[in-house]
């Protein structure tokens, strides 16, 4: 099936009870047994759930997986998959990633665990990781990245990881399965903010593992009912609803985001644009390679500094000036005061996340009017 069916009816056949087109919420937490361990397969709504279950089949399927593990927030899925090391292992981290997985990665060290950070978009820093040192347990990869859309090869990342006997996971809430699906170049875990793309409308939190194998399935399930850190059926409904739009939502995106890179990098106001989908973008060909298309997000850096583009910011309409991204709106955020605003300064000045950089979460709104509201901004 191509890929906009499978995003409506994977996973997602009518109730068999009832016919009901749609998944039905179930709000119980318990579920009646006829003799002690003895039931339908449901016994608690942490441990299961069968609007989480509808959830959790169509995002294994859509992303190729032996299974999928819904979780309340994009973090709480890190955080699980995080957990499962134990004191001794090691893993290698992109150096660029979701500033909460940084967060998340550099506790595991208070643990016993070892973390080395590298630049991932230079295969020879993942070589000499895994050349140097004790045996690697997960390599942990995100592209693109946040804020700066740096790309990594995927599939080459994952090769140098498997000859290693690493597990590897990428988070792929920039992309989305609609164009990327990780574990067809090579991953094992594919991770998601549903909170973004999946939801689309900037009304639900939730976050995702996927499996590629069932060994890990089951490793990982454990810790999803063990932490505890699941999502609400209410939530996981809207989620599915968010998934049978996803293809037309993503395809929009990114036909706008493409047109709205090309005029901000032709504008005299503008230093450096940063969207995988110009050819002159350092992953440009990677990306052209292992995705369907080059996203929804773009960042540009204001000529005049953090003043100027702190007064574009403001000057936006249709953008609002708001964290998060991938809802159908158009968002901007400025990473330095914003998203990034705990890293120290001269973290931020290493990686380029100048204060004249604004990133643009690009919806599906019309493309002239974007445009528009960016020349006067501008302007
Ligand atoms: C937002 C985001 C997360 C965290 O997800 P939450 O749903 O906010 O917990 C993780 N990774 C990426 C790339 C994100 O954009």
């Amino acid at each position: 099936m191509e890929w906009d069916t499978r995003l409506i009816h994977d996973g997602q056949e009518p109730d068999p009870l009832t016919g009901a087109v749609n998944v039905p919420i179930y709000l119980s937490t318990t579920f009646r047994q006829s003799s002690p361990g003895v039931g339908t397969g449901y016994v608690y709504s942490r441990t299961g759930n069968p609007t989480r279950a509808a959830l959790e089949r169509a995002l294994a399927r859509i992303e190729g997986g032996a299974g999928a593990l819904a979780f309340g927030s994009g973090l709480a899925a890190i955080s699980a998959l995080v957990m499962s090391y134990p004191k001794g292992s090691r893993i290698v981290a992109g150096d660029d990633l979701y500033h909460g997985a940084t967060r998340l990665l550099e506790l595991s060290r208070t643990h016993g665990v070892r973390v080395d950070f590298v630049d991932t978009t230079n295969l020879a820093n993942v070589r000499k990781a895994f050349a140097s040192g004790p045996p690697v347990s997960l390599l942990y990869l995100e592209s693109p990245t946040n804020p700066l859309l740096k790309i990594t090869d995927l599939k080459a990342a994952a090769a140098i990881a498997r000859r290693g006997r690493a597990t590897v996971a990428v988070d792929n809430t920039f992309a989305s399965p609609v164009l990327q699906r990780p574990i067809e170049l090579g991953a094992d875990i594919v991770v998601h903010s549903m909170t973004k793309y999946i939801g689309g409308h900037s009304d639900v939190l939730g976050g995702a593992l996927v499996l590629r194998t069932q060994e890990l399935l089951d490793r990982l399930y454990w810790f999803q009912n063990s932490a505890g850190g699941v999502p609400s059926p209410f939530d996981c409904y809207l989620l599915i609803r968010g998934l049978r739009t996803l293809g037309v939502r993503v395809r929009q995106h990114v036909a706008n985001a493409q047109q709205v890179a090309e005029y901000l990098s032709h504008h005299p106001r503008i230093v450096r644009t940063l969207y995988p989908g110009l050819p002159g973008h350092p992953g440009h060909e990677i990306a052209r390679r292992q995705m369907d298309g080059f996203g929804g997000m773009v960042s540009a850096e204001v000529a005049g500094g953090q003043r100027a583009a702190i007064g574009v910011a403001k000057r936006l309409k249709l953008f609002t000036l708001a964290e998060s991204l991938g809802g159908v709106e158009s968002l901007v955020n400025h990473p330095a005061l914003m998203t990034h605003r705990a890293m120290p300064l001269a973290e931020q000045k290493a990686k380029g996340i100048s204060g004249g950089l604004l990133r643009l979460s690009i919806g599906i709104e019309d493309a002239e009017d974007l445009i528009g509201d960016l020349r006067q901004a501008l302007a």
